[in-house]
């Protein structure tokens, strides 16, 4: 026999089934939802109803899929990193904004018990809704140098300031903020909508809005502080880089959906008397499709992989959210050319992927922030090249 090396990339019977019943439960009961939603969304409604969409979490946590990462002491399920990663691949086939419940920020897990009370299980039960709050106007890829700040008045604190581009920043009932804490440095404060802040949506190319919060003399309670007073920043940066590779995961599946759709299309569409799959420039596009599409899934397992180990997975994280971002980029363009006229209409939904993918390659950090950290971890020294398996 010869030698073989620990790499295995099956799946067990376990996690299989899982992956078979995720995708049976999107096919079956999720997809045939989208052409409602194409319809809502044409006519300025939100893709899907709020109770629609608490049915069908409903249904999904009776076979068993709530809280897809969440810790079993909470009711989850805590399937782990390349699960988790293996499921939004399968979410991202549909267009259909739905995800399981059931879920919390993983920075509300360094609450105190009280705190977690208030927020972390709420939010798991899908009674709350959070949001994230560290963008400002002059504070985007520069977090570091956020304005907003909290003022010490006794045992509250007072906040001024304004954040822009909060994903769920008009539904959520509670922020986790970052603001300057005096001379304390970034500080993430918990601060329920009924203490005072506002928001206003902001319209943008994609179907869900973010939007802006205003914090006008907003007074806090010392206890709602997240974590250490001046070690917000830290929190923030877990926030990010802890799901940064569920990001390319769930554009792996979006971008496979649509491949195959441009594969039906360039079977059954002819041109000068041939179905244009027979053309080698339609060819070239589905190849190279596939190509960047099965690099993207590798290094998105590989960065979940090293999150499982409990390894500092900020480097291979980088690589694959921008490896994946830019792939699905391309891939969805392709789709579109493929298509042809109908690809720019809305009759498919490939125009709604196209307006929504390209989010991926300017939240969470940009394209150019994750190369300006790939590029530093390797000039520094803290990541290596040639490296397999660690
Ligand atoms: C729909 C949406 C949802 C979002 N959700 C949230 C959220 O929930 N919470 C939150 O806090 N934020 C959120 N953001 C904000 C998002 O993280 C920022 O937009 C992003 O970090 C970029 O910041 P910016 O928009 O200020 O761009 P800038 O930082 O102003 O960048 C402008 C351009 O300059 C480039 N650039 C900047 N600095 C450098 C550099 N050092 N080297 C090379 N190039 C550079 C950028 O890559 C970009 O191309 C969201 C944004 C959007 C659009």
């Amino acid at each position: 026999m010869p030698w073989e090396a620990a790499v295995d990339f099956s799946l067990t019977p376990e996690e299989r089934q899982i992956r078979d019943t995720v995708r049976s439960f999107i096919e079956k009961e999720v997809m045939p939802l989208e052409p409602e939603v194409l319809r809502n969304e044409r006519e300025g409604r939100p893709g899907l109803d709020a109770d629609v969409l608490r049915d069908l979490r409903a249904k999904a946590r009776k076979s068993g899929f709530w809280g897809i990462n969440t810790p079993e002491e909470y009711g989850g399920a805590a399937l782990g990193p390349i699960m988790s990663a293996i499921i939004a691949m399968e979410i991202g086939r549909t267009f259909v904004p739905f995800s399981f419940g059931g879920s919390a920020d993983n920075i509300l897990y360094a609450g105190t018990d009280e705190q977690k009370q208030r927020y972390l299980i709420p939010t798991i039960e899908g009674e709350r809704r959070s949001c994230f709050a560290i963008t400002e106007p002059g504070a985007g890829s520069d977090a570091r140098n956020i304005r907003t700040r909290a003022t010490r008045d006794g045992a509250e604190w007072v906040i001024n300031g304004e954040k822009t581009f909060i994903t769920g920043g008009n539904e959520a009932d509670f922020v986790m903020v970052f603001a300057l804490a005096e001379e304390h440095g970034v500080t993430c404060f918990l601060v329920d909508r009924d203490m005072g802040w506002t928001s206003e949506p902001i319209p943008t190319m994609g179907q869900w809005g973010p939007a802006s919060l205003v914090f006008q003399d907003v007074r806090v309670p010392e206890e709602n502080i997240l974590g250490e007073l001046g070690k917000g920043f830290e929190l923030a940066m877990q926030w990010i880089g802890q799901g940064r590779y569920m990001i390319p995961a769930r554009a792996i599946g979006s971008s496979e959906r649509m491949l195959q759709m441009a594969i039906d299309y360039a079977k059954i569409r002819k041109s000068m008397g041939q179905t244009i799959s027979n053309y080698q420039a339609i060819q070239w596009m589905i190849a190279d499709s596939q190509v960047e599409i099965e690099a993207a899934k590798w290094l998105t397992l590989y960065a979940a992989w090293q999150v499982g180990q409990g390894m500092d997975a900020r480097h291979a994280s980088s690589i694959a959210k921008l490896n994946g971002a830019v792939m699905a980029n391309q891939v969805v363009d392709r789709v579109l050319q493929i298509h042809g006229g109908m690809g720019y209409t809305k009759e498919l939904p490939i125009e709604r992927w196209y307006r929504e993918l390209r989010l991926l390659r300017i939240f969470e950090g940009t394209d150019e922030i994750q190369r300006r950290t790939i590029a530093r971890n390797l000039i520094k020294g803290h990541a290596r090249l040639g490296l397999i398996g660690e």
